[in-house]
C-alpha cells in the first residue's frame, strides 16, 4: 500500500482560464494525482510543489465548494487539468461531489476521469442542463497498466462506468489515449464499446510531455513502440489507420490529437 500525503490548502479561485481546446476554464478540486501515471503530463508540477515524487502527494483544494457557489461560467468548464477529480481520496473526502452540488446547474461542464468512482455522481449529473463524461481508455495489456497506471482502476472497470452512464441518460465519451502504435489498439476499443459509447476523442502519446522515465521505460521495454513514436512518417501512418478504423465504425468522433508536429487536432 503506497502512503500518500494529503495536503489541505485554501485556493483564491477555482475557475482557471485555460488554452485546453474546446474549454474556456479549467477546475481542479485537486492538485495532484493518486494514480501516479508513468506518462502524466501534469507531472512537471513537482517543479514547484516542494511535496516529492508525483503521484505521492495530493493538494486539496477544501474551500473550493464555497467557490464555485454562486458563479455563473457561461463559457465550457472541463475538469480537470492537473489531477483526476475521482482519484481514491475522493471516495473519503467527497470534495468533487460538493462542488457539483454547489455548482450552477447551467453550466456546460466536461468531466475527464480514469475511475468508476464517477458513476457514484450520476444523481447530479442528472441536475445539469448540459453535461458530458469521460473515461480515459487505452485497453493497456494488465502488466503494462501495472506499470504505466499504478494506482488507476483497470480497464473493465472504466468500460462499466461508460456503459453506466450511457444507461443513466448521461452523455459519455471514450478518451482513448495515450494511443501508443502497437500497446494500444483503437479497434478493439471501439468494438467493445461502440453499443454504449456517444463519442470517441483520440490522443496520440505527447513523448515531449511523457517525461525521460517513460521514454526510458519505452525504449528498454518496447523499443519498436519507440521507433514508431520518432518516425514521423510511420507516425502519419498509425493517424490514418485510426481515422479509417472510426470511419469504417461509423462511431461519433470529436477529434484525434497529435504532437508530433506540434500539437494538432485532426478532424
Ligand atoms: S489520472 Fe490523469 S492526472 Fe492522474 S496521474 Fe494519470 S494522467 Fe495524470
Amino acid at each position: 500500500m503506497v502512503k500518500v500525503r494529503v495536503i489541505f490548502t485554501k485556493a483564491k479561485s477555482i475557475f482557471t482560464k485555460t488554452k485546453i481546446p474546446s474549454c474556456s476554464f479549467v477546475l481542479n478540486p485537486y492538485v495532484g494525482c493518486e494514480h501516479a501515471c508513468l506518462y502524466c503530463y501534469a507531472k512537471f508540477l513537482c517543479k514547484w510543489k516542494n511535496h516529492g515524487r508525483w503521484g505521492s502527494w495530493v493538494e486539496v483544494k477544501e474551500n473550493a465548494p464555497e467557490l464555485v457557489k454562486g458563479k455563473h461560467v457561461r463559457s465550457k468548464v472541463c475538469m480537470s487539468s492537473v489531477s483526476d477529480a475521482y482519484q481514491p481520496v475522493e471516495k473519503k473526502l467527497m470534495l468533487t461531489r460538493r462542488v457539483l452540488e454547489n455548482m450552477d446547474k447551467r453550466t456546460d461542464l466536461s468531466i475527464l476521469t480514469k475511475s468508476d468512482l464517477v458513476t457514484r455522481d450520476i444523481d447530479i449529473f442528472e441536475r445539469f442542463e448540459c453535461i458530458e463524461v469521460g473515461l480515459t481508455v487505452n485497453g493497456l495489456d494488465e502488466r503494462i497498466r501495472k506499470v504505466l497506471e499504478p494506482r488507476a482502476p483497470k480497464h473493465e472497470k472504466r468500460i462499466d462506468a461508460l456503459e453506466m452512464l450511457h444507461e443513466s441518460g448521461i452523455r459519455n465519451y471514450a478518451f482513448i489515449s495515450p494511443l501508443i502504435p502497437e500497446l494500444v489498439d483503437p479497434e478493439a476499443i471501439v468494438k467493445e464499446t461502440k453499443s454504449f459509447v456517444h463519442h470517441y476523442f483520440v490522443e496520440f502519446l505527447n513523448l515531449r510531455a511523457a517525461g525521460r522515465k517513460f521514454v526510458e521505460w519505452l525504449k528498454n521495454n518496447f523499443p519498436e513502440c519507440y521507433e514508431k513514436m520518432m518516425n514521423r512518417d510511420e507516425l502519419r501512418k498509425q493517424v490514418n489507420h485510426v481515422k479509417t478504423v472510426l470511419a469504417k465504425s461509423h462511431v461519433n468522433i470529436a477529434g484525434i490529437v497529435t504532437h508530433h508536429e506540434g500539437f494538432k487536432i485532426i478532424l
